[in-house]
């Protein structure tokens, strides 16, 4: 575990995995349906529209999967931001909470039913989720959130670990900065670059037009209601058009791009490690998050002994100095890793919607979503795609609640970064903590 360290700058979830070798396809010059972003909205909408027998043109402009669908930490996720505290039968939005708990709880069932129904092999593993709180009061705060769940529901599907018994779940210094966790024992992880490639390869294998390295320019929209979309290698038209451009969204995406954040996150991957050692550090192998703004967010690698860790947002440093500024930030928790080398740092960008919900909406005939988590992104695709096929389950919860546009955020995110940083460093140090 010593000796030089070069790292490898791609996503680890990449290796033999992506990106897939896709037939050469020319743009056609009419379509049914463009969709605009081959993340995991893009492709959901896909396959559903395909399954219906409509004809799709999806076009991406790098290549399949390049987006934050093969870069991120693979957590399936149930829980819709700012629904864990508080009255259930407050209302975000005119929606009650309680009800857009059980709709965060329906994109999770998605992905996993989604998963299933393909055969899909992703590395999905039911090992549970730990919540680390870095307060007594967060603590306490979460765990009356889980009371009022169980009376409203009479199910929970979570508890809580004092701080007393937090070594059951983790090592290290944990003790020293949490002060108990709630645990998620039915919550999923995955490979997500399995997934992707997994699922662009079903698009191939259903014959759906697939066009890399082809870049929305601009959209008109034509008085019958179909667009003619200009991209560099050619012009489409469509009756149809879905932006699944999330947190890649530039001035192209016209009205999208102000409504979404580019949250810009490294994540690295440690060289494997003893069995023992890992054991030691994540004695459950559960995948965790804990509750800072500048959040620790990491896991144990589904084929390696490689643990995956994340923090340290909106830094635009190189990947190598990120590496180090992560790796020494885990050592605080974990002194066991002092030896240990990263091997892998990439980045990716987080689809941060202002208030931090999901969102779908029509806009000027075109259909969108924005949204921080995948398996929402999953979900949304696939409810865009019903609306476009008039299907009977196409409404969400969602569909009334309006996307603002994120505040001050004009489309130049690197003048954000700092201010960003600082607001989430001085919550973290007045021990204002975001409650997961
Ligand atoms: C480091 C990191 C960790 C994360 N961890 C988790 C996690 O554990 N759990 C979780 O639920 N979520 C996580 N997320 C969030 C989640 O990955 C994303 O919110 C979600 O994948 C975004 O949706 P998507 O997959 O549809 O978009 P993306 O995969 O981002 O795809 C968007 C695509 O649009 C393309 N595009 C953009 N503009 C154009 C254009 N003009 N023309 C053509 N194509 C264009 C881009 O090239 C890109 O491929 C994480 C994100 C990051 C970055």
């Amino acid at each position: 575990m010593t000796g030089m360290n070069k790292i490898n700058e791609q996503s680890l979830w990449w290796d033999n995995t992506l990106p897939l070798s896709i037939p050469d396809t020319s743009l056609p010059q009419n379509t049914n349906v463009v969709i605009v972003g081959a993340g995991f909205s893009g492709l959901s909408a896909a396959m559903e529209l395909r399954r219906c027998g409509v004809e799709v043109t999806l076009i991406e402009k790098e290549w399949p999967g390049n987006g934050a669908c093969s870069r991120n930490l693979g957590l399936v996720m149930d829980r819709i931001d700012g629904t864990t505290t508080g009255e259930l039968d407050g209302l975000v939005h005119g929606v009650k909470k309680y009800e857009l708990i059980k709709e965060g709880r329906r994109a999770h069932d998605y992905v996993i039913e989604l998963i299933k129904r393909e055969n899909i092999s992703c590395g999905l593993r039911q090992r549970g989720k730990l919540i680390l709180a870095t307060t007594k009061s967060v603590y306490e705060t979460i765990a009356t959130s889980l009371e009022r769940i169980k009376e409203k529901s009479g199910v929970v599907d979570a508890y809580m670990v004092p701080k007393q018994e937090l070594y059951k779940e983790i090592g290290g210094q944990a003790n020293k900065f949490y002060c108990g966790a709630k645990v998620e024992p039915n919550a999923y992880d995955l490979n997500p670059g399995q997934l992707t490639g997994e699922l662009v390869q079903r698009l191939i294998d259903s014959g759906t037009t697939i066009c890399s390295s082809t870049q929305l320019e601009s959209m008109q929209r034509h008085a019958n209601g179909s667009f003619t979309i200009s991209t560099n290698q050619g012009n489409i038209t469509a009756e149809h058009v879905v932006l699944a451009t999330q947190g890649y969204s530039g001035a192209e995406t016209g009205f999208l791009q102000k409504k979404i954040f580019p949250l810009l996150a490294h994540v690295v991957a440690t060289e494997p490690i003893p069995e023992e050692l890992m054991s030691e550090l994540l004695p459950t192998l559960r995948g965790v998050v804990d509750t800072k703004q500048m959040f620790y967010n990491f896991r144990p690698c589904d084929k390696e002994s490689r643990l995956i860790l994340a923090s340290h947002y909106c830094r635009t440093d190189d990947n190598s100095t990120q590496s180090n500024r992560i790796l020494n930030a885990y050592r605080k928790l974990f002194p066991e890793l002092a030896k240990v080398k990263a091997e892998y740092c990439w980045h990716g960008n987080l689809a941060l919607p202002g208030d931090h919900l999901p969102h779908i909406g029509i806009r000027d005939g075109v259909h969108f979503c924005a949204t921080p988590s995948f398996s929402m992104a999953l979900y949304l695709g696939s409810k865009i795609a019903k609306r476009i096929l008039k299907a009977d389950d196409a409404s969400t919860l969602l569909d009334n609640m309006p996307a603002k546009d994120f505040p001050f955020y004009s489309g130049n995110p690197s003048l954000h970064y700092p201010a960003l940083r600082m607001l989430f460093h001085g919550l973290d140090y007045l021990k204002i903590a975001a409650p997961r």
